[in-house]
């Protein structure tokens, strides 16, 4: 492998997502209904599954979202989901300080209205100071309810009798309501000018679709509008990362799953990551991604690959990873001195040390 990168140097990286929200209110089947229509819109091999994560590439959005997206507008490359929804997985993870999502989805039951973890997730992104939107989720159990599967809002609202339409409006300012009284000032998505600002409320169902192309605009909006600059990246730069989860994988012994956030990880790097007592040096052995379904029946799960840059989520095996922590930071050491590295990795331990004690 050539250690000569030709491409770019600069380029802009995918925003990553989290979702949050109220147990039960839909999370899992939000990111599940964003990953089916991303496949079923797809070519084979445009959405790609990554390690603990989903990237949806901008192509995909813009066809789901049909008219409310003109793919000319964007450059940022897509977004990228983090599969495992919860207060407790963003809360883990973290960069350099800061929440390792760039932008969140708030997932709210329009029946069930504001709950404790729905305040907790408030305060959570109020003090990380990551920009959200809310999905205003389960539309189609307003009573006397017509479904227009994957249909943006607005076809489907017009096509709705005028009780259903005063129901539903009435949950959604409840929501508008409930989310201004903790101090953020709110309102459906397609009044709201400036999204810094005011937070822009989505009416969505994760069970029929509806609603999903207008989600995915806004948060590609929001993302290319606000937050390009942070996107930037040095793409040929050594990778930087944050580790989900600590695994043990058969045929790999214990491996890190890591969603890179900055630069290149490659198959023949030195990495330091974050450890229980210290940081950990160690040689990756193996970058493995998921091996697309219809492959998998007759090999492994994963499939190696050489090299993989931000934003992605990767598996990786390598030596020595047993006292690795999620959360913890991962650092490409390449072409720096070994003691910089662990330096900084050693900073990054601190500060989340510190972080947990004042969560308490
Ligand atoms: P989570 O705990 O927030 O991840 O919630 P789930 O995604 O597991 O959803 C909880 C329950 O609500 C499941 O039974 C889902 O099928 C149901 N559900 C989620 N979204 C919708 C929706 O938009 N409409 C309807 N009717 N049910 C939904």
């Amino acid at each position: 492998m050539s250690n000569t990168d030709t491409r770019d140097p600069t380029s802009l990286r995918t925003p990553i997502v989290a979702v949050l929200g109220h147990v039960d209110h839909g999370k899992t089947s939000l990111l599940d209904k964003i990953r089916g229509s991303a496949v079923i819109e797809g070519e084979a091999g445009a959405i790609t599954q990554h390690i603990g994560a989903t990237a949806v590439p901008l192509d995909i959005i813009s066809t789901i979202a049909g008219d409310l997206v003109d793919p000319d507008d964007f450059d940022l490359p897509g977004l990228l989901f983090i599969d495992t929804p919860g207060h407790h997985s963003f809360t883990t993870l973290r960069s350099r300080g800061g929440a390792l999502a760039d932008i969140a989805i708030l997932v709210v039951d329009v029946n069930d209205g504001f709950q404790p973890q729905t305040l907790e997730a408030l305060e959570i992104l109020s003090r990380s100071q990551t920009p959200f939107i809310v999905a205003a989720n389960k539309i189609d159990t307003v009573p006397g309810w017509n479904v227009n599967e994957d249909s943006p809002i607005n076809d489907t609202y017009e096509a709705q009798s005028d009780r259903v339409r005063s129901r539903l409006d009435e949950k959604l300012y409840e929501i508008i309501g409930n989310l201004s009284d903790e101090g953020f000032s709110a309102d459906l998505y397609w009044r709201v000018q400036n999204f810094q600002r005011n937070v822009g409320v989505v009416p969505v169902s994760a069970m029929t679709g509806e609603g999903v192309p207008d989600l995915l605009t806004v948060m590609m909006g929001l993302s290319q509008r606000y937050m390009k600059e942070e996107m930037e990246i040095d793409v040929t730069g050594p990778g930087v990362g944050t580790v989900l989860e600590v695994k043990d994988e058969k045929g790999f012994g214990t491996t890190i799953d890591t969603v890179l956030y900055d630069g290149t990880i490659r198959a023949d790097d030195q990495i330091v990551i974050g450890g229980k007592n210290e940081p950990i040096v160690t040689d990756v052995r193996a970058l493995l991604q998921p091996r697309p379904l219809a492959e998998i029946r007759t090999e492994s799960r994963f499939e190696k690959v050489d090299e993989v840059s931000a934003a992605s989520g990767i598996k990786v095996a390598a030596p020595d990873l047993a006292d690795a922590m999620a959360g913890a930071p991962v650092r490409v050491v390449r072409n720096r001195p070994l003691e910089d590295v662990v330096g900084e990795v050693r900073a990054e331990l601190a500060d989340i040390a510190v972080d947990t004690e004042e969560q308490g």
